[in-house]
């Protein structure tokens, strides 16, 4: 990505120069881990940049200024995890505010306004965003933010992020747009209308499986200075050494989409041929319901492929048969892991209208070498 013809450095090249010039005084090419709570000042009441480690780290600041750049935004807030960067964006919302959400949001989300933020005061509603005029009926007087996920988890629908934000805009609410599926290497939510970008770093970006972080990514005026202040005000931040592990990610994102993208590719092309397979979900695949608008908002097709077997027991039995795909939650890292939402993932929506099928099976490919990875399958299809 990137503009070939500006001089806005290209999307691999700001993955590993933005904010990460070498460190002035030995040279290092590593941004250090700034492993400290507190910073000396020469004088009372003048640090240098910050006073106290909640406020700022320069390991932090690394990946900001380079998670921003990849983004295409002002500003990056980084967290301790993707739920603490929604709960601290939901907080500059008031008791009273409402809040629109995709139908199959990520459990998580669905529950911290469920459980946590509803009791507190906001109201929310959930609507198929596949369909723009559903969001331009659900909005309400007090709709202050819609809030979409596309490619979605598990079921990987596709939102037309720009034809949504249009009819939030006409509605006066801000879109929130959980892009952790996709990452900036294959979609950027900014351009296409979006006031905020929300990442669980924990999944591609930090892309290893060993650390848990999130990020919320604006352009937004209005937002930049409430988050600023609420990032050191709600404490939710991050330290030093999964910054740095997050910037380290950071750095191979846009090859390890490739082909995360790739081999997903060439699973859901197998899986769509399986006798034991009733449907595969990928918006890579032409008969996705949602692939033209996936086709033209995003640059690849991302690495999550969900499937669905004869029954729920099938399910359960697969996932535990495959010997390379490890039986785990979580998504996004070098390594491919297999799941069953219901019971797994997302057990913490049974019940509720965003439950998922019983017999569905979640992958996230690795980048393993795909004829490895299907072979796997294969014998656990039996
Ligand atoms: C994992 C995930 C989150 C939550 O992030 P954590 O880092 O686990 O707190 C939010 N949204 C999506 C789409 C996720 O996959």
């Amino acid at each position: 990505m990137g503009d070939p013809t500006g001089d806005a450095m290209r999307f691999e090249t700001a993955a590993v120069h933005a904010g990460q010039d070498p460190e002035p005084v030995y040279g290092a090419v590593n941004v250090p881990i700034y492993q400290t709570a507190t910073y000396a000042q020469d004088e009372v009441g003048t640090p240098k940049v910050w006073d106290y480690a909640r406020g700022g780290n320069p390991t932090r600041a690394a990946f900001e200024a380079a998670l921003a750049a990849l983004e295409g935004g002002e500003r990056c807030f980084a967290f301790a995890s993707g739920m603490a960067a929604e709960t601290t964006l939901l907080l500059t919302l008031r008791p009273g505010d409402h809040v629109l959400l995709a139908d199959d949001v990520y459990g998580g989300t669905y529950r911290l306004l469920s459980k946590v933020l509803g009791p507190w005061g906001l109201a929310f509603d959930t609507c198929d965003m596949t369909d723009p005029r559903s969001v331009r009926e659900a909005l309400r007087a007090e709709t202050r933010v819609v809030w979409v996920e596309t490619p979605s988890n598990p079921l990987l629908k596709i939102v037309d992020l720009a034809a949504v934000a249009e009819v939030a805009y006409a509605g006066g609410a801000k879109v929130v747009v959980d892009n952790t599926f996709a990452t900036p290497a294959a979609q950027r939510p900014l351009a296409l209308g979006a006031d905020v970008v929300v990442h669980s770093v924990t999944k591609y970006i930090g892309g290893h499986s060993d650390l848990i972080g999130g990020a919320l990514v604006t352009s937004d005026a209005d937002l930049v200075e409430p988050l600023g202040f609420l990032v050191n005000a709600v404490g939710a931040v991050p330290g030093p050494m999964d910054s740095y592990l997050a910037l380290r990610g950071l750095k191979t994102l846009a090859m390890r989409m490739e082909r995360h993208a790739a081999s997903a590719g060439a699973i859901a092309a197998f899986l769509d041929d399986h006798p034991k397979v009733n449907q595969v979900y990928y918006p890579g695949l032409a008969s996705h319901p949602g692939h033209d608008v996936a086709a033209r908002q995003m640059s690849n097709f991302g690495g999550i492929v969900s499937f669905s077997v004869g029954s729920a027991e099938e399910a359960v039995e697969v996932a535990q048969r495959t010997e390379l795909f490890f039986l785990a939650e979580s998504l996004g890292g070098v390594e491919s892991l297999i799941e069953v939402p219901g019971p797994m993932t997302h057990a913490s929506v049974a019940g509720s209208p965003i439950e998922v099928p019983p017999e569905l099976i979640r992958l996230s490919v690795g980048v393993e070498h795909p004829d490895d990875l299907i072979e796997d399958l294969r014998r656990a299809l039996g």
